[in-house]
């Protein structure tokens, strides 16, 4: 989560922090970078480590899809690529939502159709292979949907803009993430 997570406050970086409570115990907090350096005279209190984890994974319940509405798109993107190999002057019409979800340019380059195809499954599945990801494929999972998570005093996330404009890089992302979710959920692996 590191590096998206942002105070929706004062919108400053929310920082880790470990913070002594009166036992003398350690305790990771997100605290609001702006309030710490005095940047801003924001008043927001810290975000306990566990409860800023639960709203990211809420993120991904938000902006997943379901297996029905990934068969669907899957049907229509293979039919838009269809179509377009035959016709390859034809605007693809069917690829609007997707491409709005997606960011993504009309490539006609058949390896996006792979990339669009794991991309949607990803989103289908995202937030429980989420949840049992190791910190590593969650860091590439949330910089790849993510640019910016605003957590506020009344701790809601807001999600910000949409991770890379570039829908190559995007996809990219999303890819990488694909895998590294992967990794992270075989059995007795790395
Ligand atoms: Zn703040």
């Amino acid at each position: 989560m590191k590096g998206i997570l942002y105070c929706a406050t004062c919108k400053s970086r929310l920082h880790l922090d470990f913070a002594r409570n009166k036992q003398g115990i350690r305790y990771a907090h997100y605290v609001c970078s702006g309030q710490t350096s005095k940047r801003t005279t924001c008043t927001r209190k810290a975000v306990p480590v566990g409860i800023a984890e639960e709203l990211v994974a809420a993120c991904y319940e938000r902006i997943g899809i379901s297996e029905q509405t990934f068969t669907a798109l899957a049907r229509q993107v293979n039919a838009a690529f269809a179509e377009r190999m035959a016709s390859c002057a034809q605007e693809l019409a069917e690829l609007t939502d997707i491409d709005r979800k997606l960011e993504s340019d009309h490539e006609q380059d058949t390896g996006q159709r792979k990339h669009l195809a794991s991309a949607l499954k990803l989103l289908t599945y995202c937030a429980a292979p989420y949840q049992q990801s190791d910190d590593e494929a969650k860091r590439l999972t949330d910089q790849a949907f993510f640019e910016k998570i605003h957590i506020g005093e009344d701790e809601q996330a807001v999600v910000g803009r949409a991770a890379s404009r570039e829908p190559r890089a995007r996809l990219g992302r999303v890819e990488g993430a694909a895998g590294a979710q992967k990794r992270a959920a075989l059995p007795g692996g790395p």
